[in-house]
């Protein structure tokens, strides 16, 4: 009886300490429809399993799967090493430098294979601050649920029996709705600053709240997110404005003191007056496609979210004298510059947002002979819907946004119907409407790029600043 006492009081009392003791649950309580898993996946930890490894899909694809939603990408992990995954699928290579993992390739799904991995240690490499700069180190399967960030997060999917396996009881949290940090707070918010930002995403994304424990550090722990690389904070924004709940993210940061320093443009977005509301529609209609299984842009959201500044600095430069569209050049660029310092927008969607960002003025007046021009650049789909949003904010007339929507939806053909009737109409804005000549397109495609090239002046791309 005594022993009993004891052994239950040690068994919670390590149980609490260690890993809260491993708990396997049925599919009548984590409710997991084997067939909303990926099959690739499935096939993965079969391949394994046959082979003698222990394999589990893991991570955000089983909590979502949980709480009902459908996973970005399925992740396995397993006791195998890269060198013991790799050989046994034919399409797979190994990636990663400090720490290997595999990609194994089925057509346009990659799952990512990853060996269970050992908890930041004494012996692991910091940096001033306590952050880890290397985590590198092979380890059991209760060691690879110990180093992950939150119990909800740490949850391992078994394809075959159809267990979830639980050390951190997070099937209890998800039902709640709780995120909870493995372990002590600070110390994990030290090791890896990022993991507040997660903390906010994952309670708005799951509708529900930060444990006390894990949320009470976050305030005074915020500035710790200054010392983390800008390409990493740059891809946990990304990860935040497109999970479909941005704009309650952002007032989240907002609110538990994360935003300010933070990244110059959440302080933007959330502070600036007059800037909300077109932030407002571009995250509303960004949440939006990401609810309906649509890709979201980078760019677009990027050039969506620093709009504002750019035209505020580039009214600035015209009140100075400065020519439009060379304002608008110079200011897109200090923006830019400003934003790059702490969140590294990499070039390919920074030389994107340009392009959207220097398409608007050419929107303003219709040169039929420009719009070729226009229609060929890699962006103009994108431009254009940037317009609508605009045109959403009042700050462009919505028939005319509605006339390139249906320029860009068009055929050829009809495009050239569309151009020509334009180029009959009496003048619009500019001289350079009623001088060109109407010139009926030839059906089918058809390169404009000899004709348009040359002469064409480039008033057409003057910036106005309204
Ligand atoms: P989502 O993909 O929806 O953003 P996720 O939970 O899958 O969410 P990933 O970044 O894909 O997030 O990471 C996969 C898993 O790796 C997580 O579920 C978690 O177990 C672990 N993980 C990711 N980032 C961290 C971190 N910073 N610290 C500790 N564990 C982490
Ligand atoms: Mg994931």
């Amino acid at each position: 009886m005594i022993t009993d006492t004891i052994k239950r009081f040690v068994g919670q009392l390590f149980g609490q300490r260690a890993n809260g003791g491993l708990q396997r649950t049925g599919k009548e309580l984590h409710g997991i429809d084997r067939r909303n898993v990926s099959r690739h996946a499935i096939k993965v930890c079969e391949v394994l399993h046959q082979h003698g490894y222990q394999a589990y899909i893991v991570g955000g694809a089983v909590r979502d799967l949980i709480v009902g939603l459908e996973p970005k990408d399925f992740d396995v992990a397993t006791n195998a090493t890269p060198e013991q995954i790799k050989p046994l699928f034919r399409r797979s290579r190994i990636i990663g430098r400090r720490f290997q993992l595999v990609h194994v390739v089925f057509g346009p799904e990659i799952i990512e294979t990853s060996t269970f991995r050992a908890p930041a240690s004494q012996e692991q490499e910091t940096d001033d601050h306590g952050r880890i700069l290397r985590d590198n180190e092979f380890g059991t399967h209760e060691q690879d649920a110990v180093r992950r960030d939150f119990t909800i997060n740490a949850l391992y999917y078994d394809p075959s029996t159809e267990e979830v396996l639980d050390f951190h009881r997070g099937v209890e949290d998800l039902k709640k709705r709780v995120v909870r940090m493995i372990g002590d707070p600070r110390t994990r918010y030290r090791e890896d600053p990022v993991r507040m930002l997660r903390a906010v995403r994952f309670a708005v994304k799951l509708n529900g709240t930060i444990d006390p424990g894990s949320r009470e550090p976050i305030g005074s722990m915020a500035d710790l997110i200054h010392n983390v690389p800008a390409s990493r904070l740059f891809d946990e924004m990304l990860k935040l404005l497109t999970c479909g709940h941005a704009m309650d993210c952002l007032h989240q940061l907002r609110q538990d003191g994360l935003h300010r320093g933070l990244l110059p443009l959440l302080d933007v977005v959330l502070e600036q007056p007059g800037g909300e509301e077109f932030i407002e529609l571009a995250l509303e209609r960004t949440d939006h496609r990401v609810r309906a299984g649509k890709t979201v842009s980078p760019s677009f959201l990027f050039a969506a979210l620093l709009w504002h500044q750019v035209n505020l600095r580039c009214k600035q430069l015209i009140a100075k004298g400065e020519q439009g569209m060379q304002a608008l050049m110079a200011a897109a660029d200090s923006v830019l510059d400003e934003q790059t310092e702490t969140l590294a927008i990499q070039k390919r969607f920074s030389a994107d947002m340009r392009e959207i960002w220097f398409m608007q003025p050419r929107f303003e007046r219709r040169l039929p002979k420009s719009i070729w021009r226009m229609i060929e650049q890699p962006r103009f789909r994108a431009a254009v819907d940037f317009l609508q949003l605009r045109a959403a904010a009042g700050e462009f007339d919505s028939v005319l946004a509605q006339w390139w929507m249906d320029l860009a939806n068009a055929e050829d053909a009809e495009r050239a119907t569309m151009i020509d009737d334009l180029a009959r109409q009496p003048r619009e804005g500019t001289a350079g409407a009623a001088r060109a000549r109407p010139r009926r397109r030839r059906r089918g495609p058809e390169r404009t790029g000899g004709e348009s090239s040359g002469s064409e002046s480039e008033s057409g791309t003057t910036a106005s600043g309204g």
